[in-house]
């Protein structure tokens, strides 16, 4: 079982997931954050804490979204740990309120 973060999250970059992941999965880019399923122990704090539902149980992957396992998969192990939250990026806001939350 893997945990993934998928589209919802370009854009935003909440980071209330990190905040309450127990342990150093998540990793990031200038856009999104990833995470990386070797490290996750599954515990899914991340999911409901999302304010834009972007992070899913593999196995509640909607079938559209099902490519965001490799790209997590790809994106978490070249790219920089997060560990502390961060304000939003500017286009959070506006990101919110275009998918409805
Ligand atoms: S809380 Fe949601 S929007 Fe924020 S960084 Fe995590 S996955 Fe992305
Ligand atoms: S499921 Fe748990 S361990 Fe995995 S990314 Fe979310 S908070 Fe971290």
């Amino acid at each position: 079982m893997a945990v993934i973060v998928t589209d919802n999250c370009e854009g935003c970059r909440f980071t209330e997931c990190v905040k309450v992941c127990p342990v150093a999965c998540f990793h990031g880019d200038e856009r999104m954050v990833y995470i990386d399923s070797d490290a996750c122990i599954d515990c899914c704090a991340c999911i409901p804490v999302c304010p834009v539902q972007a992070i899913y149980l593999e196995n509640d992957l909607p079938p559209e979204k099902a490519e965001w396992i490799g790209i997590n998969r790809e994106r978490a192990a070249v790219l920089p740990l997060v560990t502390e939250g961060a304000d939003p990026l500017p286009t959070a806001a506006a990101k919110r309120a275009a998918l409805g939350f």
